[in-house]
């Protein structure tokens, strides 16, 4: 029986990969090593339950009791589960062996679990966009010194994996990443100020988590995405296009140096790239919507207007510079966020919080371009949070 654990099972991306999984058997066709999460306890607990789990994880410590009491009132079924707390947990978790392991813990929290999977080599399916953007070339590299097998989840980024198999990277002229345009996509500009975390939250085609649905509405989320597709397919940035695409079907594109274009099509759901990933190099059924081509009709496409999407510009300023600017333009993006959620910072001063944050690291020469460890990336991630933060005050 496959070994697998999850980590972020109660997220958006958790809980597909545990209804897939759920599918085809669960505990009779999977031993479940680890599940992790963060605050939803209750669900972490009966996911735990239902599969099996030898030992379950919340990221915070407070929480612990109440994953205890979660558990316990399942009697006799959560008996053998081993619940943990916290950042050491996690990583504990990420260290016991497993044959395939998914990364889908929000935000740079994922990276240092991901980091421990890689070291005992086996497939890590990549959910967690920020390993790449704050730390591409090590984590790279920690993948291929311990031969493990790291297969991309973000939507994106699995049609362009899938569309380079049996190509030869070299030739590769262009990839084109593909965008929705997020929930405001036909609000006029200068609406966009006004928006609140509500009106973001109601993305046209995919489903999703809140923080993900407000960076897909800003395209901070594409922005990541540039740097994710430079990070994992090492390509030039002047090689990576975006183009939006508003039905979400063509989930990405390779342009080959002979003229030709492979797209990748799906419905949009995540359970397809999730899928791959579980079972790469297989093709197994999947419980995705069909492509209807003649309902669909027609498929449009339109340039970004970097007036209105002032991410993507940050994104090519980050890969410039590369080494610990990945980090620093991720952690200020979130107190960004943050900041917006909480409804102290308008929909349009994110991008220029974060493009003030990384130019008073620029001008105090706090950032790396190479080479990198992670603990510059935890150094950059900490110092432009604490920059951002103060940073931030201007704005509300
Ligand atoms: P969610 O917010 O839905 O879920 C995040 C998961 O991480 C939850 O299990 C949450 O626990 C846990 N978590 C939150 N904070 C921490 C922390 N500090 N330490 C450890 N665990 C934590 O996120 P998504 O599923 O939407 O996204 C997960 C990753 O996948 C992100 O990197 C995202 O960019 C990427 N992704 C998501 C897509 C999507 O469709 N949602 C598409 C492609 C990529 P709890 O909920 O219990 O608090």
């Amino acid at each position: 029986m496959r070994k697998i654990s999850i980590f972020g099972a109660t997220g958006s991306i958790g809980e597909s990969a545990f209804d897939l999984i759920s599918r085809q058997g669960g505990p009779l066709a999977y031993e479940t090593v680890a599940l992790t999460g963060g605050y939803n306890v209750a669900r972490l607990a009966q996911m735990a339950v239902e599969l099996r789990a030898k030992c379950v994880v919340t990221a915070f410590d407070a929480c612990l009791p109440e994953l205890r009491g979660a558990l316990n009132s399942y009697g006799a079924r959560a008996q053998s589960i081993k619940a943990s707390a916290g950042a050491q947990a996690l990583i504990e978790a990420a260290d016991q062996p497993c044959d395939w392991a998914l990364s889908a813990i929000i935000g740079a929290a994922g990276l240092a679990p991901g980091f421990h999977v890689l070291r005992h080599g086996g497939t890590l399916a990549l959910a967690n966009k920020e390993s790449l953007v704050t730390a591409g070339p090590i984590f790279m590299a920690e993948s291929a010194k311990y031969g493990a097998t790291l297969l991309p989840v973000d939507s994106e980024h699995s049609a362009i994996f899938q569309t380079l198999v049996g190509e030869d990277i070299a030739t590769v002229e262009r990839i084109i990443l593909t965008a929705s345009g997020g929930a405001l996509r036909d609000w006029p500009y200068e609406r966009l100020k006004t928006a609140t975390l509500a009106d973001t939250q109601a993305h046209p085609n995919w489903s999703m988590g809140q923080r993900i649905n407000v960076d897909s509405a800003s395209m901070f989320n594409k922005a990541m995405e540039i740097i994710e597709t430079k990070e994992f397919f090492k390509v030039k940035p002047a090689q990576i296009e975006v183009i939006l695409h508003p039905e979400s079907i063509i989930h990405s594109m390779v342009a080959y140096q002979d003229g030709a274009v492979m797209a990748h099509l799906g419905a949009p759901d995540m359970r397809h790239a999730i899928g791959y990933a579980l079972h790469y190099p297989m093709r197994e059924k999947l419980p995705v919507p069909r492509l209807d081509f003649v309902a669909l009709s027609q498929l449009n496409f339109k340039a970004p207007d970097l007036t209105r999407y002032p991410a993507l510009r940050l994104a090519h300023e980050v890969m410039h510079q590369s080494g610990t600017f990945g980090a620093a333009f991720n952690a200020a993006k979130d107190v960004a966020l943050d900041g917006f959620i909480a409804g102290q910072l308008g929909f349009m001063d994110m991008a220029p919080l974060v493009e003030e944050t990384l130019s008073t690291l620029m001008r105090s020469n706090s950032l790396k371009n190479a080479p990198l460890s992670l603990d510059d990336v935890v150094q950059s991630d900490h110092l432009a949070k604490t920059t951002a933060r103060v940073l931030a005050q201007k704005f509300s």
